[in-house]
């Protein structure tokens, strides 16, 4: 379900509940199920999607209801607040300081969007002022290297990669060292994926974090991924010191749930969301906003 559909469901559900002369428990019951059955289909994890239910019955006050009140609003209010309560971990992440070194890792899965994601990140901090630098430490994808090089190069982007190395670790932790050298201050170091989530996969992520020290690691998700959103997000967290989240693919039938169980797997906020194949096609992520879209 696209987050345009999850909107309309929503508000079909609180029309109904409006409808209803007697708002009682079980009116209020029907509306929250319609609206757990809205999420769910947009990807939203089940444990997610039944504590917000719970914690909305707590919120609202029945005799509110059945005096009249803005039922419609006043049930919408509580959604929206238990939404963005879900997309906020309670503390921002770390913030790299123009001028000032800072290394930012990137992980997820193949086919994510890690690379075209890595020079979007470059690429927006750069138009600020930034000295970016991209680190290509997939050894594992033949083509890896030439896709950060055509990237970097078309931004004009400093980059490093090897063709005949085949140690990850090596080529990260000369790739940081170099661009040190070069004062450069925002060194991001692309990584590994696999098309599954393999025990390799995430040993590599160990070494090559252990070995630069990244100041964040950003885990990178494809947002069409659904409802596997939560568990591929808690397994590079349990590697990795996951400190970001960028959603990708948020443009075509990008669904909204699946950010909600990154935030929960991972602790960590969303960043940034990626809305198109080019470099600029790359938004700031603020929790309201996309929360009112979701609601429609
Ligand atoms: P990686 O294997 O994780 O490094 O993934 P890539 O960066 O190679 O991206 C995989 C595919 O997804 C490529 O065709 C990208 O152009 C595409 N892609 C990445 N981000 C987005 C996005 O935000 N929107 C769309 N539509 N495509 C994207």
């Amino acid at each position: 379900m696209v987050l345009a559909q999850l909107g309309g469901s929503i508000s079909r559900a609180l029309q109904q509940m409006s409808n209803a002369t007697i708002i009682d428990e079980k009116v209020l019951n029907e509306c929250l199920n319609e609206i757990t059955r809205a999420l769910l289909q947009s990807d939203v994890q089940f444990k997610l999607v039944r504590d917000m239910q719970s914690n909305i019955k707590k919120i609202v006050n029945l005799d509110d209801l059945a005096a009249g009140h803005n039922k419609r609003k006043i049930i919408q209010q509580a959604i929206f607040n238990e939404l963005c309560k879900m997309l906020d971990p309670g503390k921002p992440s770390f913030t790299p300081k123009k001028g000032k070194t800072s290394v930012v890792m990137f992980v997820g899965l193949q086919g994510s969007g890690k690379t075209t994601t890595c020079t979007k990140y470059a690429y927006y901090h750069q138009k600020k002022g930034w000295r970016p630098a991209l680190v290509c430490a997939d050894t594992f994808r033949a083509g890896a290297f030439d896709q950060l090089k055509q990237n970097a190069t078309k931004a004009k982007i400093p980059f490093y990669g090897s063709y005949t190395e085949s140690d990850p670790v090596k080529i990260a932790v000369e790739g940081v060292e170099t661009f040190k050298k070069e004062n450069c201050d925002l060194i991001i170091v692309d990584t590994s994926g696999r098309h599954k989530q393999e025990a390799a996969l995430f040993e590599e992520m160990r070494q090559v974090s252990e070995a630069t020290k990244p100041d964040l690691v950003i885990f990178v998700m494809d947002s069409s991924i659904g409802q596997a959103a939560f568990d591929q997000a808690q397994a590079f967290k349990q590697s990795v010191s996951v400190g970001a989240v960028i959603v990708t693919k948020m443009d075509g039938h990008a669904k909204g749930g699946g950010a909600l169980s990154a935030v929960a797997a991972t602790k960590s906020p969303v960043i940034f969301i990626g809305t198109g194949e080019h470099m600029d096609e790359f938004e700031i992520f603020d929790v309201k906003p996309f929360v009112s879209r979701l609601l429609g």
